[in-house]
């Protein structure tokens, strides 16, 4: 039988081996991973489906567009379906607003609506104090720790198998696997030298406020997203910064900002603060590599560098990374 093993068990990772087991059905998946999704980024993600070509530098935009189609038909289909709650996908009316003119985000054909407020409606909302131009769209929320369980279970209900461990050298995939598939995000940096990647710092808080049944989402580091237990509060980017401490300074600007747009949100009590770190690439990366050690050569499959989008992008890069993962099967007449 056929043998992959993915690293990652981030959205990516998951996402990637539950399209691997449903396109190449003959293979034994195995998923090898130092964080299995509590410690990951996915985990504490916001997560709002918006992708933006601005966090796709160097990607081609029809390929682009299909990752996002391809990822929209998906979460969409769950939250219209009686899977939405158990997988934590839901359908979530979405203001975003801007100091500038929004010109055709790419996912602006793809969402369920998408209308301009008018000066009004702005004015109405209150939003014109701090942003010129406002947005409705219907769009999908997802809660991450909610979704990425419900991936995992599917994955192993499917025969998939978890092994918890930090990888340090991937030769000790050489003869384990017909093709090792990369989803390790920054561990790509030590694990395949790749110099490319590298985290931008993001920091958010989770309070309770029921009462917000919408999401906000701004160009000034100010964003709220309601999960379905709490609501998501952020944020901030930083840079090539890795330091996964909380900053009060951080969580103070955050409240801040996000009361100032939305004042219904002041005195709610925080439940939890988060850092993550975003794997920065330019371009994300997904390609097969064969890398040779004297007599020895290891196929890998390369899934990773998803920046600020890597929910909303996740599905629709497993599916390439997974049909990459068959033709390498199908040439080694594994399948
Ligand atoms: C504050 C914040 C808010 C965000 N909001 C959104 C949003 O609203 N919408 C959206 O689409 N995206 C959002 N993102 C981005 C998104 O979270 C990331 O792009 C995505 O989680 C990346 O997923 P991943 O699986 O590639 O990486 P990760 O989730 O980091 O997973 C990497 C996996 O690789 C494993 N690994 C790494 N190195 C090794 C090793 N050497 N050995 C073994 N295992 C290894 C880790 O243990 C882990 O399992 C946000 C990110 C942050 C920080």
């Amino acid at each position: 039988m056929a043998r992959v093993v993915v690293i990652g068990a981030g959205v990516v990772g998951l996402s990637t081996a539950v399209n691997i087991q449903r396109q190449s059905p003959a293979c034994h998946v195995t998923i090898v991973a130092e964080d299995i999704i509590d410690g990951t980024t996915s985990v504490g993600a916001g997560a709002i489906f918006r992708p933006t070509a601005d966090y796709l530098p160097g990607v081609d935009k029809e390929r682009a567009m299909k990752w996002i189609r391809d990822g929209w038909d998906h979460f969409s289909s769950i939250a219209l379906s009686a899977h939405a709650g158990p997988a934590g996908v839901a359908v979530t009316p979405s203001f975003m607003l801007s100091r500038t003119e929004i010109k055709d985000p790419l996912y602006k054909d793809v969402v369920f609506t998408f209308h301009e407020l008018s000066k009004d409606e702005m004015r109405r909302l209150g939003f014109n104090q701090h942003f010129n131009f406002g947005y409705l769209v219907t769009t999908i929320v997802i809660t991450t720790k909610i979704y990425l369980a419900w991936l995992l279970k599917g994955f192993q209900e499917n025969g998939g198998k978890i092994e918890k461990k930090l990888v340090s050298d991937i030769n000790e995939f050489q003869g384990r696997c017909d093709v090792l598939v990369n989803c390790s995000a920054l561990g790509s940096r030590e694990l395949f030298g790749d110099k490319n990647i590298y985290p931008n710092r993001g920091q958010l808080l989770r309070v309770k406020a029921p009462w917000i049944n919408y999401s906000i989402y701004t160009d000034n580091d100010a964003y709220i997203i309601p999960n379905q237990d709490l609501v998501a509060v952020g944020g901030c980017r930083e840079d090539k910064n890795s330091d996964k401490s909380i900053n009060e300074m951080d969580s103070k600007g955050i409240i801040e900002r996000c009361c100032k747009i939305c004042p219904s949100l002041k005195g709610a009590e925080v439940s939890s603060t988060w850092v993550g770190l975003r794997p920065i690439r330019s371009p994300l990366r997904i390609e097969k590599e064969v890398i040779r050690d004297k007599a020895t050569k290891l196929t890998v499959v390369h899934n990773y560098g998803h920046c600020s989008d890597g929910i909303a992008l996740s599905w629709g890069t497993a599916l390439e990374a997974a049909s990459i993962v068959k033709g390498c099967l199908q040439s080694q007449s594994k399948l």
